[in-house]
């Protein structure tokens, strides 16, 4: 049988082990429930047509890379055209972002590859050659060999509402992810900020504010304010339009412009806190999970240090070498 894979998940690490094993030749599928690709590589546009172009990155604000062999392939793939460089942070690495918002970087991965999207996975069976999903639509796929790049939680209650009983389980179970809300504001003015636009204030309900402008994705005044990681717990199952007016009062404190409009968008599994330490797990023979709750490419850093677009991109790039070196 002619040896295929199928993606769960076209997040920046499905679409990175995607494009590894077409760059082989390998027949290679990806599934997502969301509209289009990118899962956290995401970005929303402001609606009003008449009004300057406006964007909020919601998900990941931005990208390091200290993997030079990552940034050759993603030259390789033309995904490094669509980003430019923001700033350097306090590690002195690049903070890498896409005027175009950073779900163009996800775009620009999926080029070339068979996405189906919408489609919300529900079940897994496993075959003498091979594995078939189950779609919650009824379509069903099969292949030889599976990656999932679910966040954990996601990839447990799947692999529980399949009835497996895997001893890799345990491990995935290990896996943590914080919670977080994020605020995208419309301003009427200047946000006040200093270039270039990036503030962590130390205490309060907010951890991250991004200016738009200044960032370089937004021609109208619009900023993200990402909520704490408490905050985000707290209020996550409660009224989020509570939550937004909270959230809005707090960044109406620090920036100059009044706010004129809020939309609030809430990550259930927003950044991973506490990681498998290496770069992917063989769950069962040629079933493998990815994705940024393994360690790729920053061996250097504790398991609690939060998990990066750069991780998961060398994470999904591992997974689809093992399926290629096998
Ligand atoms: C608010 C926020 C800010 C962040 N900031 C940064 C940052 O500045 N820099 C940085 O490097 N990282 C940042 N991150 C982390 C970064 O976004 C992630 O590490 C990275 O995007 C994870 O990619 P992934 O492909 O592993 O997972 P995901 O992007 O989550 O992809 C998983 C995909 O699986 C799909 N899926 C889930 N369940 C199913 C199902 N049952 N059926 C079908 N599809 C399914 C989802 O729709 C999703 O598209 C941030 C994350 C958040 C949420």
């Amino acid at each position: 049988m002619e040896q295929t894979t199928l993606i769960l998940g076209a997040g920046v690490s499905g679409l990175a082990a995607a494009r590894t094993l077409s760059d082989s030749n390998h027949p290679v599928v990806l599934i997502d429930k969301g509209r289009g690709v990118g899962g956290r590589a995401a970005t929303r546009k402001l609606g009003d047509r008449s009004a300057p172009r406006g964007r909020w990155d919601h998900g990941a604000q931005f990208a390091t890379f200290r993997s030079p062999a990552l940034l050759s392939t993603l030259k390789r793939w033309g995904a490094l055209d669509v980003l430019t460089p923001w700033h350097a942070g306090p590690d002195g690495l690049d903070r890498h972002i896409s005027p175009e918002g950073f779900n163009a970087f996800a775009k620009a991965l999926a080029n070339g590859l068979e996405i189906h999207n919408s489609l919300r996975i529900t079940s897994l069976t496993c075959a003498p050659d091979g594995w078939t999903v189950q779609a919650e639509s009824g379509e069903t796929f099969s292949a030889t060999h599976i990656i999932s790049t679910l966040p954990a939680p996601q990839l447990i209650d799947l692999l529980e509402a399949s009835h497996f009983e895997l001893p890799a389980i345990e491990a995935l179970k290990q896996i943590h992810y914080h919670r977080n809300l994020t605020l995208m504001a419309k301003l009427d003015g200047p946000s006040g900020l200093q270039a270039p636009g990036c503030l962590r204030p130390e205490s309060g309900i907010l951890k991250l504010i991004v200016d738009n402008v200044h960032k370089g994705i937004s021609e109208a005044d619009t900023v993200t304010a990402q909520a704490t990681p408490d905050f985000s717990l707290e209020w996550y199952d409660r009224d989020r339009a509570t939550a937004a007016s909270v959230l809005r009062a707090a960044l109406q404190e620090i920036v100059e412009s009044p706010i004129t409009a809020v939309q609030i968008h809430g990550w259930k599994f927003a950044e991973a806190v506490r990681r498998h330490p290496e770069p992917f797990i063989e769950l069962s023979t040629n079933f493998r999970a990815a994705g940024d709750g393994f360690m790729a490419g920053d061996e250097h850093v504790s398991p609690e240090q939060h998990a990066r677009i750069e991780s998961a991109l060398l994470s999904g790039i591992a997974a689809a070498s093992g399926i290629l070196s096998a």
